[in-house]
């Protein structure tokens, strides 16, 4: 079979959708990343450079969950889905509390079939619900957790599970459904920069 084609992003081209994006992202004014590795790491501590916490100024604290995914078919449920992507790595044990009245941006380098992104943020949000059980109820909704998703691509193609419409979902580029090869996956960098600027002069 042929190799499917793909697209070589580099440093350069990921930090200018970074950039582009955090001016909209502003608006949210997120006073914390919640980036889920591997491929969210990088972007999620470039998206810092440009946005600082909109009351303190100061930077933005970066959280790490490490999410896995098996293959599946379509049309999927959200209980298989569940199933599917395995937790490599998770938040600590005091973090439900460190969630409550916080505006929380999820980052990830790649939506492609969306499973990842819906499995993190329905696990985050039991995450805040089990926290306000402490809480006196008339206090829950002020406490409760706002969450907002950046991507760097979003891949343009049907998506195995839906996300919440009241959930603001960033994208620093919508792109065609094909491979993406990124810069940190790179054994050799200079080779991965050389065939991407041969792609984009082909163009
Ligand atoms: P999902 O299908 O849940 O949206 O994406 C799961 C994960 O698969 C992503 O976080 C990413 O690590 C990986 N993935 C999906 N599409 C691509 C791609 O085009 N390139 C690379 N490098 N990883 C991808």
């Amino acid at each position: 079979m042929a190799e499917p084609e793909h697209v070589r992003a580099t440093y350069n081209d990921i930090h200018d959708l970074i950039k582009a994006s955090s001016e909209k992202i502003a608006e949210f004014k997120p006073n914390m990343i919640i980036a889920i590795g591997g491929g969210g790491f990088f972007p999620a501590r470039v998206m810092r450079t440009f946005l600082k916490d909109a009351s303190t100024k100061r930077n933005i604290p970066i959280h790490a969950i490490g999410l896995s995914l098996y293959e599946s078919l379509p049309g999927t449920t959200a209980e298989q889905i569940g199933n599917e992507v395995i937790r490599t790595q998770w938040l600590g044990p005091e973090i439900g509390k460190t969630l409550l009245g916080r505006r929380a941006l999820i980052v990830d380098e790649v939506d492609d079939t969306r499973k990842t992104l819906h499995y993190a943020l329905s696990e985050l949000k039991k995450d805040v619900e089990n926290e306000l059980q402490d809480v006196p109820e008339a206090e829950r909704d002020a406490l409760r957790t706002k969450f907002a998703i950046f991507v760097v691509h979003n891949k343009l193609k049907p998506k195995h599970a839906d996300l919440p419409p009241d959930v603001p979902y960033y994208a620093g580029a919508e792109v065609d459904d094909l491979w993406l090869d990124y810069p940190w996956e790179a054994t050799d960098i200079h080779e991965h920069d050389r065939l991407a600027a041969a792609d984009k002069a082909k163009k």
